[in-house]
Order: structure tokens, then C-alpha cells, then sequence
């Protein structure tokens, strides 16, 4: 059985007033980390698990101006995934698949890095980049000019798990309901990477609190609920839980 090593690095973060998002809540503005996460199996293949978000200035015309409103992002030049895997002394030519757990914003920035990985993505997502609505959240300006031409992976995990590295060690699962197509990925039986499908491990336990607008901006709320519950199963099997917007206190998680 594989024993890779899993880490985890908080490429920028934005800021919500928790009182906007949740009934009960007292007004609190609470920080959400842009995780991005780096499996290496043991024979040298290298997974990324997101981007984080890219270099601070923003063309990306009036949707994305309104987005930075509601979640304004934060990155300075030294918290890019690029400049945190070079100081680590990964260069980023080395990383073979770059997954995306769903296509907003916080999570694409730094595709930019990556023009030699092949880009994993499910099926769904490419509908979203062929013509993709205002309200799904995405932003074309954000990904580089390169990136049609990208090598790409399309899978389709709502059809059943998807073995990425062919031994098991990594997973890809559907975790519909907070964006088309919103995938997560299963790192050795023992940590799920779950992208945003709750926005922190603590709110699992309050969907009902959830206000209607923040609902409203999911996909399929229907789904998002039924998620949740397949991740509560899977915490309870003893998976340790890792979403895109919790901090973590370690960089080594596996
Ligand atoms: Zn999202």
C-alpha cells in the first residue's frame, strides 16, 4: 500500500462576515485560507488538489469586480502556490496532474503555474468553461490563454470513483451540490480533500443556519445537504476531513 506524503499549503484567503452567511451567528468576520494540496505518491508522481488564487490583480471585468466585493481576495507575491512549492524545492514543471475541485475563482488562480501538468477535470466543468453563467461563479479571464490547448484529464466521478494513479492512493469522488461538477479526492483511505463542500469542517453541523442567499449561490442545495451526509459517513469511518477553507495547523497531513 502506497505511504505518500500529503501537504498543504494556504495560497491567499478572503474574508466573510459570517453574520451574512448564517442566522444565530454574531457579526464575526471570519478568514478563509485558499488551501491548495500536494500529494506525491512514492514513486515520484505529483498531485495538486486546487491552485489557490493567482497574483493580486484582477482583469476580470465587471463579474469579477463584483466578486471581489463579495469575497475580496487576498495573496501577497510570496504566497502563490509557485513561489511556496519553489521555496520548498518543487519546482512547478515537476507536478504531473493538477486537479480542480470545481472552477471558482480561489481555486484556479494559480493554474497559471502549470502549462506542462495534464488538468484534471470532471465532465460537468467542461460544460462551465464552454458557457458558463454568471452565476456559477466562474471567471475565463482568470485562466491563461494557454490553457484550451492544456493536456487534459475529463472524468466523470458521478459515474463511480475515479482511480487517478492506477493502485488506489488517489481517489476522485462526486461531491456535487456547491458547483457543477464540485469533486473531491479520497488520498489513501485516510484523507478525503473535499474542496467546498461545507465551508469549514465546524459549519457541517449547521447547513439549516445557512442563509438563502448563500444557498441560492450553490449549484443544487438538494445536493449540497445530501453531501454533507456522505462526509459526515465517511468522518465517522474515521476519513480525516480536509476542505479547500479550513486552516491547518500542519503542512504534512499525511
Ligand atoms: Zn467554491
Amino acid at each position: 500500500m502506497p505511504s505518500g506524503e500529503l501537504r498543504y499549503y494556504a495560497c491567499g484567503y478572503t474574508t466573510h462576515q459570517m453574520k451574512q452567511l448564517m442566522h444565530g451567528r454574531p457579526r464575526e468576520r471570519r478568514v478563509f485560507p485558499a488551501g491548495v494540496f500536494l500529494y506525491c505518491h512514492p514513486d515520484g508522481r505529483t498531485v495538486l488538489f486546487d491552485t489557490g488564487y493567482g497574483p493580486a490583480t484582477w482583469r476580470a471585468g465587471v463579474a469579477g469586480f463584483l466578486y471581489t466585493l463579495l469575497l475580496p481576495p487576498r495573496i501577497r507575491p510570496g504566497q502563490s502556490i509557485a513561489a511556496q512549492l519553489l521555496a520548498d524545492g518543487i519546482p512547478v514543471e515537476s507536478i504531473d496532474f493538477v486537479v480542480l475541485s470545481h472552477l471558482h475563482p480561489d481555486h484556479l488562480g494559480g493554474v497559471r503555474y502549470f502549462p506542462q501538468a495534464t488538468f484534471v477535470l470532471s465532465e460537468a466543468m467542461l460544460e462551465t468553461l464552454a458557457n458558463a453563467k454568471l452565476t456559477e461563479g466562474f471567471l475565463p479571464q482568470l485562466l491563461p490563454h494557454w490553457f484550451p490547448a492544456a493536456a487534459k484529464l475529463v472524468v466523470d466521478p458521478g459515474q463511480g470513483e475515479v482511480d487517478l494513479l492506477g493502485d488506489g492512493s488517489y481517489r476522485l469522488v462526486d461531491l456535487p451540490g456547491h458547483a457543477k461538477g464540485h469533486m473531491g479526492a479520497l488520498v489513501e483511505e485516510q484523507a478525503l480533500l473535499a474542496g467546498d463542500a461545507s465551508w469549514g469542517e465546524d459549519l457541517m453541523g449547521s447547513v439549516q443556519q445557512i442563509k438563502a442567499l448563500p444557498r441560492a449561490i450553490n449549484h443544487r442545495w438538494n445536493d449540497y445537504e445530501q453531501t454533507i451526509r456522505r462526509l459526515q459517513q465517511w468522518k465517522a469511518n474515521g476519513v480525516k476531513l480536509y476542505f479547500s477553507h479550513d486552516h491547518q495547523d500542519h503542512k504534512k497531513l499525511l
